[in-house]
Order: C-alpha cells, then structure tokens, then sequence
C-alpha cells in the first residue's frame, strides 16, 4: 500500500516550533507517512532561525518575502505558488497551523486543489474579528476550509461547534508547543552556554518582555513600554530583557523609549534553544504573543498578557495569566499587585499548563493515522486539570 503524503506547510517563526514535533513525530512513522515540508518564508530570517533549530529542511522554498511587502502581497505570492506547488506534488493532506496568512493562504490553496486541509491549533477565537488583526479572521476562515480540526483545549472544541464544524472531526490533542517547549528544555545546553549567559549573573528578579502584534503599533504599543520604564523605576530589582521583534516599527519605538533606560536590555529575537532556558529563568514574562502565553504556564513562570482580547482564556482562567490590556495604568497595576504579592505570585506558578502535557503530536499523528485508516479506533484526547494550589506559607517576595 501506498502512504499517504502529507505536507507540513508553514511560513513563521511560531508555525515553525509549533509543527516541529509533528514533522517530527510523522517522521518517526515513515512506514505509515511520507512526509514533506513546503514553506512559504513569509518571515525569512527568524523561519531560519527555527528551521534550524529543529533540523527541517524543507522540501519546497517558496521564499516569497519582499521588503515592505503588504499584507495583500503576501496572500497573493502564498496563494498563487502554493496551488502551483500543491498541484504539482499531489499531497493527500495539507498541515497547517494557527493563523497566519500562509496558513490561510495554504488551505485556501489545498481547497482549491481539493485536498483535505488540517488545522492545527484550530479553533481559537477572541469576539473582535479585528483583534488580533489580521489572525482572527484568518483562523476563522482556516477552519471553515479545513476537513479536521486539531483542537488545543475543550474551550476550542466548543468555539468549532458554534461555528458548525463536524462534532466528528474536531480532536482535542493539546497544543504541540508544549511537545516543542520540552524537547527543547531536554536539548538545551542551558542559559550560561548562549548569547544570553550573562543573564544567570544578573542578581535581582528578571522580567522578559516581547510585544510586537500589529494591532498594537502605535499609541499601544508606547502605552506597554511606557509601563515598562515605569517598572523598573518603581521596583528597583527588576531587571528588563526584552528581544525585539524585526519588525521596523517594533523596532523605532522601542529604541525611541526603552533604548537609554536602565535595567532594561534589548536584544536581537534569539533561537529558541536561547528563548526557552531565557523563559524558565524568567520571574514575570509580560507579552503579547499567542506562543508565549501557552509556554509561560508550562514552565510555571507568571505571564502578564498587554493587549485587549486574548482567544488563550484558559490561562486566564485558571489563574496563570492576567490580561492587562495597553493602558499603562493598568499594566503597571497588574504587574506590580503579581511582584508585590508572594501568595498571589506563588498561585500563579503552581496550576499547571492548560495548553498541552507533550504529547500533541502523538495524539495529531494518531489521528491522521485514524483519518486514513490506519487504525480502527478514535485516539484518546488531551484533558486537562488545574493541580490543586499548595496550603503552605509562600516565603517573602523582595521588590
Ligand atoms: N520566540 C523565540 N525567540 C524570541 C521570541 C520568541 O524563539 O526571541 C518564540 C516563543 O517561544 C514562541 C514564539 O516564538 O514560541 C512566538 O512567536 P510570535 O510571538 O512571533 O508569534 P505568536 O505566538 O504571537 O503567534
């Protein structure tokens, strides 16, 4: 019998960690799968980043970044080389993951060359279809494409319903960035052996910050870092590193405020063998990203959300994350009450992960197996329980 073909198709950074496992998992199944990785390089330097990191290497290069590119270019280059490249190699399933334009563009494409789509990490959703802007309306309209849904969490499998999607071909299998995030941890040579090993030496608490979502350019994104200056200036051991996404405008504003502060580092993004021993060093992580928001509760590190809406309630939820919103007051607020209060802090470190517990892949490949009748029986899901806080005395928290 012939293996199906499945291809892994993504074009960022978070894509990249994120299908990382199941590219690597699939592999492990060659037998079942033959698998191939089409990218798009939609970012190109920091993909490569991560493409090396996790040792892909791809089968198809569409390298279609351009300078300035607009969000209309970048749909249009995706759409048009992913139809050629899927009509050409004939996958019998296309992979993609959350909600960029590659992963719109990519199921899209695949619809229209009538190959089954699946969605990993389908089924996220905040209620402003201009929030995240553009990824709210690009994940919706993923899922209305894709043929099976691999959702993170019970709460996504309850938004694909309201949708309409196929009670029968949604899976909860966790998040695969937790599966990516442990890997890592495991092959990591640890802090001191990178870029950042000066980091182990700072002695007072360590703040890591990143922010850089296009809603947020502008007013926002000054409100966050202002926030940030007014910190450090009141809690006097925190020490700030913040690497600074490639984007211009991330970039401008934050040399503009941040540049000449003390306590407040800025650095090139870092791979993630840097990225992911940086978080478990971290006390606080202040962020706007999707990725980090699931990693922070993995590694037990408080994580403090500066926008609007977030589709990642769970965290929110069980008492691991706090959403902020962009108004410095209010940011300063939620960030000082998680320094200044140990019970407080040491309840946002013990709940556990909502997101995922590793084994994500596992359940995406069994699933796939399921799919193309490779096994008779529907895989197991991913079901999470908060861990039950400790009724000890938290020791005294410095400021
Ligand atoms: N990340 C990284 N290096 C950095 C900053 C982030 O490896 O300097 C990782 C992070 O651990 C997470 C992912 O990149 O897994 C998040 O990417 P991003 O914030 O660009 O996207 P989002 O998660 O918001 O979609």
């Amino acid at each position: 019998m012939i293996s199906p073909k499945v291809a892994v198709v993504f074009g960022t950074r978070p894509e990249a960690i994120k299908l990382a496992p199941v590219y690597e998992e699939l592999s492990k199944r060659k037998e079942k799968f033959d698998v191939e990785v089409i990218v798009t390089a939609q970012h190109r330097e920091m993909l490569d980043q991560m493409l090396n990191t996790f040792g892909m290497y791809p089968d198809v290069d569409l390298d279609i970044m351009q300078p300035e590119q607009t969000l209309a270019d970048v749909t249009t280059r995706a759409l048009t080389q992913l139809q050629a490249t899927f009509a050409q190699r004939a996958p019998d399933i296309v992979l993609v993951q959350g909600d960029t334009c590659t992963c719109f563009a990519a199921a899209l494409a695949a619809y229209y060359e009538k190959i089954p789509v699946g969605h990993v990490e389908a089924g996220l959703r905040t209620s402003d279809r201009y929030s995240p802007f553009p990824e709210e309306m690009y994940r919706r309209l993923t899922d209305q494409l894709s043929d099976i849904y691999f959702a993170a969490t019970s709460r996504a499998r309850h938004n694909l319903l309201g949708d309409g999607c196929d009670i029968g071909s949604i899976f909860v299998t966790g998040n695969p960035v937790v599966d990516a995030l442990y890997t890592v941890m495991e092959r990591s040579p640890g802090l001191e052996k990178t870029e950042l090993h000066w980091v182990n030496a700072i002695e007072g608490r360590i703040c890591l910050l990143t922010a850089h979502r296009r809603e947020s350019l502008g007013v926002p994104l000054t409100r966050v870092f202002l926030a940030i200056k007014e910190l450090v200036q009141t809690f006097h051991d925190l020490n700030v590193i913040f690497p600074v996404h490639k984007n211009p405008k991330v970039k401008k504003a934050a040399e503009e405020i941040l540049g000449s502060t003390e306590r407040v580092v800025l650095c090139d993004p870092v791979d993630y063998l840097t990225f992911v021993p940086l978080m478990a060093r971290s006390d606080i992580i202040i962020t706007d990203s999707g990725g980090v928001q699931e990693e922070a509760p993995a590694l037990g590190v408080p994580v403090v959300v500066v926008r609007d809406t977030t589709e990642r309630l769970e965290g929110v939820d069980a008492g691991v994350a706090k959403l902020a919103g962009t108004q410095t007051d209010e940011i300063v607020a939620q960030v000082s009450s998680v320094l200044k209060n140990p019970s407080e802090y040491q309840r946002m470190t013990a709940v556990g992960c909502p997101y995922g517990d590793g084994r994500a892949a596992t359940r995406i490949c069994d699933v796939l197996e399921f799919y193309f009748g490779l096994r008779d029986t529907r895989p197991g899901e991913f079901d999470w329980q908060p861990v039950e806080p400790d009724e000890e005395e938290p020791a005294e928290a410095g400021d």
